[in-house]
């Protein structure tokens, strides 16, 4: 039996989980695939109330399940950021979510290429180092002086970084440091390499600029390079500019594809609208060891909120990388057969010329996977 929280969130955020319930309940009723459901009220309505954002009794509760199934946050009534930063942020170091994992496969007609093509790209993205770990400042005369100090508090160390400028020194500089440490880049491949073999990938794809940002991404290629031998697998080593021209020109010809941090937003970004929009991307916040946390791509569309009109489908992919990570791989592919034959059919919402509302696509992929039953 496993034991989910839900946390619907904030706008289209609960339409769209309560489409991806209707599924997994649907699953649950046709398969081994068991579950306890434990709705949690995280979100902007709480915060607005109460000023809470991920509170200690949030985290003790989270981190008894095994997963978590997350809506969107986001509200125009609270300035941006706060939620992002006290929930989401929040809760993935917390709970120490190092991978985001991020499918972009090929949807059909929904993908803007010419050539018709099948895809199937996984996207695993470094999710706590690199150039997005804060370790930032400002120093020079007008900034506080010509000294900085760095300081980086992670689970696996505690760093001080100190920079200083040349007395006779005039100007004034900003700074962003992308620091990678072996520890991390070593889990990283690990999962990588542990992830490409589940999928019965041959070979792990490392994006990186290793011929400009050559000791962060050099150390980068030889940790990846002893782990890919260690499990067998080949490795091919892309530069970030040549992995975006080559997603559009040969997408087909990756499978499982590594990328630090920043590079990773951008490119998961590329990823989302190649396979066909914000509607069709879930995302797996993945701690191996710990709680991993499954959420559509998309926000709280504020715009569409309440109206029946948000696409469930990115919520119930979600849904389907949900039952992969606890061990429901078929399940999980009944989920993708499913959203498959509601676009073959044009039983979805309007944004992908549909007519039908947000419940009605979830009752419809969940009388689907009903139907599977043998
Ligand atoms: P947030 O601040 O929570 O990120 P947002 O509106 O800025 O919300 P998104 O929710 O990611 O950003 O989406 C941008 C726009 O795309 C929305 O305003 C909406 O019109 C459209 N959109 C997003 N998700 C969906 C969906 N599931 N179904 C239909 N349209 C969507």
């Amino acid at each position: 039996m496993k034991q989910l929280a839900i946390i619907p969130g904030d706008g289209i955020g609960k339409e769209v989980i309560a489409a991806g319930m209707e599924v997994l309940d649907a699953v649950s009723e046709i398969s081994s695939f068991q579950f306890e459901p434990e709705y949690v009220n995280i979100g902007s309505d709480r915060y607005l109330e109460t000023g809470e954002l991920l509170t200690d009794e949030d985290i003790k509760l989270l981190k008894s399940k095994d997963a978590i199934y997350f809506g969107a946050i986001g509200d125009p009534r609270v300035k941006p950021g706060v939620l992002e930063q006290g929930i989401l942020l929040k809760m993935r170091a917390v709970f120490d979510q190092y991978i985001n994992l991020r499918p972009v496969t090929s949807w059909f007609p929904l993908v803007p290429l010419k050539r018709e093509v099948d895809f199937d790209i996984h996207f695993l993205r470094e999710n706590t180092e690199d150039f997005y770990m804060g370790a930032n400042g400002f120093f020079g005369p007008n900034n506080g002086g010509n000294k900085a100090h760095v300081h980086v508090k992670r689970e696996l160390y505690d760093l001080d970084i100190d920079l200083e400028a040349k007395a006779s020194n005039d100007d004034d500089f900003a700074f962003e440091i992308g620091l990678l440490s072996k520890k991390a880049v070593t889990r990283f491949a690990d999962y990588a390499c542990r992830y490409a073999l589940a999928r019965g990938d041959k070979k792990v794809t490392l994006v990186d600029k290793a011929n400009v940002i050559t000791t962060n991404y050099g150390m980068q290629r030889q940790i990846f390079q002893e782990k890919t031998k260690e499990y067998g697998l080949d490795l091919e080593f892309m530069f970030v500019d040549a992995m975006a021209m080559a997603m559009i020109v040969r997408p087909e010809t990756f499978g499982t594809v590594a990328v630090p941090n920043l590079f990773g937003d951008i490119l998961t970004d590329l990823g989302a609208q190649l396979q066909g929009g914000l509607g069709m991307g879930g995302s797996g916040n993945i701690n191996p060891e710990g709680v991993s946390m499954f959420e559509p791509i998309h926000g709280s569309a504020p715009d569409i909120a309440g109206q029946g009109k948000a696409n469930p489908i990115a919520a119930i992919l979600a849904a389907q990388m949900l039952l992969e990570n606890q061990g429901f791989p078929e399940e999980g592919r009944m989920l993708h057969d499913a959203v498959r034959k509601s676009l073959d059919t044009n039983m979805t919402t309007p944004d992908l010329g549909g007519k039908l509302k947000t419940a009605e696509v979830g009752k419809h992929i969940a009388d689907y996977v009903r139907s599977q039953k043998n």
